[in-house]
């Protein structure tokens, strides 16, 4: 087997389409793929559809979420889920509340921005269809902004229109840790907390209350993670008997970068546990 279980597509913040992405894995003699698409599922149909018998898509959603910390303070946490059932009308209805959230905080963004920017005339709604399932985010934004100021790139652009320290910055509504992984577990799915390498060692606190509350496993092999910190989380997971998952995170191609499909393959003993508990 050949694993790859972190992959977006262009119905959340990706390039490429859940087609590119089909036939780039195969390319890649890729046995297994799981789009995991930011809060949306909507292109879960066409892959499988398209990949046919060829390539085995696993049904999964990587959706924000919110800890609260006991101290006044919150995490923000992605949590993946794998193999839900995709028909469940609860985990639909959250995620489509989740698109909406991520919609109005671009706008209320680009609202505060235009205010100040005469010059910087978008659309909101031309960006991609809402309607449709699509996972419209600051991501997308962001890429218009570039195509009106051409001069900068995309990290200045992030840094002065989106990001929390810019001063056109409007926080996110989003469900809480502890209800994102209920809903995916209510959902038949297995919940992964994706790439904690943003809290570094400071998860081992955290996470008691994530397994109580549902949490199957970490996403301990991921670009973002040194070989270090991959080896401290495969520990904890030894420790709390949790699954290990990996991928690439591949977002296509960007810029001068290859994509990275297939650069994280998870190794087969730990894919075969995942595969385990549902098969
Ligand atoms: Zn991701």
């Amino acid at each position: 087997m050949a694993a790859d279980l972190h992959l977006h597509s262009n119905y959340s913040d990706g390039n490429w389409t859940v087609v590119d992405i089909i036939n780039y894995a195969l390319n890649k003699r890729i046995s297994h793929i799981a789009i995991c698409d930011h809060d949306t599922i909507s292109g879960l149909h066409d892959a499988i559809t398209y990949a046919n018998s060829k390539l085995k898509i696993i049904p999964a959603v990587e959706i924000s979420s919110r800890h609260n910390l006991p101290v006044n303070a919150t995490l923000d946490l992605h949590i993946l889920g794998y193999f839900i059932d995709c028909n469940n009308e609860n985990l639909l209805n959250v995620l489509a509340n989740q698109r909406l959230a991520r919609y109005n905080q671009s706008k209320s963004i680009l609202d505060n921005i235009q205010a100040r920017n005469s010059d910087i005339k978008i659309n909101i709604d031309t960006l991609t269809n809402l309607k449709q399932g699509y996972s419209i985010g600051t991501a997308h934004l962001t890429k218009a902004i570039l195509k009106l100021r051409p001069e900068l790139n995309l990290t200045a652009i992030w840094n002065e229109f989106i990001s929390n320290n810019s001063n056109y910055f409007v926080q996110r509504q989003m469900l809480s840790t502890l209800e994102a992984i209920q809903i995916i577990n209510e959902a038949n799915g297995i919940a992964i907390l994706a790439h904690p390498g943003h809290l570094g060692k400071t998860l081992k606190d955290i996470l008691p209350i994530l397994i109580k509350h549902g949490l199957a496993g970490i996403e301990v092999f991921h670009p973002s993670h040194n070989q270090y910190l991959s080896n401290y989380y495969l520990k904890l997971t030894q420790e709390y008997n949790l699954l290990v998952t990996g991928g690439s995170d591949c977002h296509g191609p960007y810029a001068e970068f290859p994509p990275s499909l297939g650069n994280i393959i998870l190794n087969d003993n730990y894919f075969q546990k995942i595969l385990n508990q549902k098969f």
